[in-house]
């Protein structure tokens, strides 16, 4: 870009940018001391023709003079180098031609050194195809000219100018540095570019080796805080659990009226604290990227009324009216998707809206909005009548630890990272959350999500079963618990003494395999951390037994893990089924119950 001045401003400089290439400024220096050569070389010649009258010769002479002259001054005044090389070789051609078939009427050095001027000078200045285009205009005629001559066919009405040897001297000389100066000025341009890029990819080198290492520290240390976060959640989970688990079996235990209640409010707020807990856990792990979405058969009425089962208890008790309403063409359709994050997300939605709700009423739906037969689109809302939230926080409650205002922790408590886990766990899935909220009316959350649809109809599940109690049936099961916390050993023991069963302990799971190969069990409660042999590995060991009876023992995996991804973990290494602890009692036995019916 030329840079704007006054017009008796001959300076280099103005016309030089750093937006230019260095071979676009090595162009224009060329130019610009180039000009300054020729137009010396010029004046002598002319001074010199002058003199011998030979007036063709000197016309010529101080066209190219004035010429030289003005594109210095365009040069210097607006930098459009690509016109005036134009210009020159335009110029340098008619000028070449004249003296061939005019002027001299014979090729001699000059004219060489001219067309070799304008060949090194086109490509130069303009590049491969104005470089041939110029060349091929030079080079032809003084062909022509070589060839017609020959056949002593040349004819014209004009004697030649002769020159004397002093003038041949001069242009001879001229062209000759000229010819010199375009390469030498180019090679340094070209060997100060080489240099330049030398330097560039050196620099570059060592940039790329401070950005690899400062990648690496990077993911070193979000590698150390996930662990750290990991190993934290599962030292603070244990003992959690392990207070939950005894506040269920106190519960279990016929407590008086008032002990009742301390005891609810135990397991509330020790369960409270595992929620939070596997939320902040939940949220490292989407945020460092490991999820896995599941892709497996569900009827989404069933789940939607199982997630809603518990919510439709809790609204209750604030008194608020809870209606679900699902699309009735959902009933008999198995859809493929990952039925635990759907639950997460619709489970805290719910959840926030009975939080946010004092009166009124939660209404939750899942509507079709396109079936395509393979595959169905359905929108999910959550609607309330509460708080509602200020149009200007829409986008920051999304925001990890984000709530409204702080009177909203005080007063409804909450970690505020349920809706940044929800809005990264669409995201991942390319779904986007809508949100319409009017203060003092209420808020609706609303998504969709699309599902492909299995071709087999789903069969609705007959729910008549009676609450199951523990019976006398249990008390003859061989139970094998490997399980290396004495709390969660001495948790398990009382809780199975409730239902009769006296458990075998192995603390790890080498000892699970060793104690399955010498012993008869009929069930085993797995835990999956252990020391020595995991959970995952014993499993595998166990299904390897030789005996038909021994590997194919049932086995119950016990999480503590809140990760999502261990459900499929737990069903590669052969374990027939798991529950998360702290697990429900009730859950627990129908398991059990279930896997032992055979017995
Ligand atoms: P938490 O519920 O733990 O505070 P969330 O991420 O689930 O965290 O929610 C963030 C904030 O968004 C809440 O603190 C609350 O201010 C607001 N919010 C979420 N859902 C609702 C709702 N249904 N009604 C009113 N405010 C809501």
């Amino acid at each position: 870009m030329s840079k704007s001045a006054g017009f008796f401003n001959l300076s280099l400089d103005k016309i030089l940018s750093d937006d230019q290439s260095f071979l676009d400024q090595a162009r224009i220096r060329l130019l610009y001391y180039g000009l300054g050569i020729v137009f010396i070389a010029l004046a002598s010649l002319l001074s010199n023709v002058y003199y011998q009258h030979q007036p063709l010769i000197t016309y010529t002479a101080v066209a190219m003079l004035v010429c030289t002259v003005i594109s210095f001054k365009f040069l210097t005044y607006n930098g459009n180098w690509r016109v005036i090389s134009h210009g020159l070789l335009i110029l340098a051609t008619a000028v070449n031609l004249l003296d061939v078939f005019y002027t001299f009427q014979n090729v001699n050095i000059v004219t060489i050194q001219m067309v070799i001027l304008v060949v090194i000078f086109s490509f130069y200045m303009l590049g491969q195809t104005y470089g041939i285009f110029y060349s091929i205009l030079n080079l032809i005629p003084v062909l022509i000219f070589l060839v017609v001559q020959y056949n002593h066919a040349y004819f014209i009405q004009f004697k030649p100018e002769q020159i004397d040897q002093s003038t041949i001297i001069i242009a001879v000389f001229a062209n000759f540095i000229l010819l010199i100066y375009i390469h030498s000025h180019f090679y340094t341009a070209f060997y100060l570019n080489i240099q330049e890029l030398k330097k560039t990819s050196e620099d570059q080198a060592v940039l790329n080796e401070k950005l690899g290492s400062a990648i690496d520290k990077a993911e070193k240390s979000s590698q150390a805080k996930s662990e750290f976060l990991s190993t934290m959640s599962h030292e603070i989970r244990t003992p959690l659990n392990a207070v939950i688990g005894m506040s269920n079996l106190l519960l279990m235990s016929n407590p008086r009226h008032d002990q009742r209640e301390n005891l609810e409010i135990l397991k509330f707020s020790g369960s409270n604290l595992l929620a939070i807990v596997n939320d902040v856990l939940d949220f490292n792990k989407i945020e460092s990227g490991k999820v896995i979405f599941e892709n497996i058969g569900f009827n989404l009425t069933e789940l939607m009324q199982a997630i809603c089962g518990g919510q439709k208890i809790k609204a209750a008790e604030k008194g608020l009216l809870f209606n679900l309403d699902i699309d009735d063409s959902l009933n008999t359709k198995v859809l493929f998707g990952d039925p635990t994050r759907i639950t997460q997300i619709i489970f805290n939605l719910v959840s926030n809206a009975i939080k946010f709700t004092k009166e009124g009423n939660i209404g939750v739906s899942c509507s079709v909005i396109e079936d395509r037969h393979n595959t169905i689109t359905v929108n999910f809302a959550v609607k309330d009548t509460g708080i509602g939230i200020d149009q200007h926080n829409i986008d920051t409650i999304f925001e990890p630890f984000a709530q409204e205002s702080i009177t909203t922790t005080r007063q409804y408590g909450g970690t505020g990272l349920g809706l940044a886990i929800i809005k990264r766990l669409l995201e991942l899935q390319g779904l986007k959350m809508n949100v319409n909220s009017v203060v003092g009316h209420g808020s609706e959350f609303s998504f969709n999500m699309e599902f492909p649809v299995s071709t087999e109809q789903h069969v609705p599940r007959v729910d008549n079963k009676l609450p199951l109690q523990a019976n006398d049936t249990l008390n003859h099961i061989r139970m094998l618990i490997a399980e290396d916390n004495v709390v969660n050993v001495m948790l398990m023991k009382k809780l199975l003494s409730k239902w009769n069963i006296t458990p075998t302990i192995a603390e790890n799971g080498e000892r699970a395999v060793q104690l399955v190969q010498y012993g008869n069990f009929d069930i085993i409660l797995m835990d999956l951390q252990m020391p020595i042999m995991n959970g995952f590995d014993a499993a595998i060991e166990i299904r390897k037994l030789p005996d038909p009876k021994k590997a194919n023992v049932p086995i119950i995996a016990l999480t503590a893990s809140a990760l999502f991804d261990i459900r499929e973990r737990v069903f590669n290494s052969g374990m027939n089924d798991y529950v998360s602890k702290p697990f429900k009692p009730e859950e627990l036995l129908e398991k059990i119950h279930t896997l032992t019916v055979q017995i």
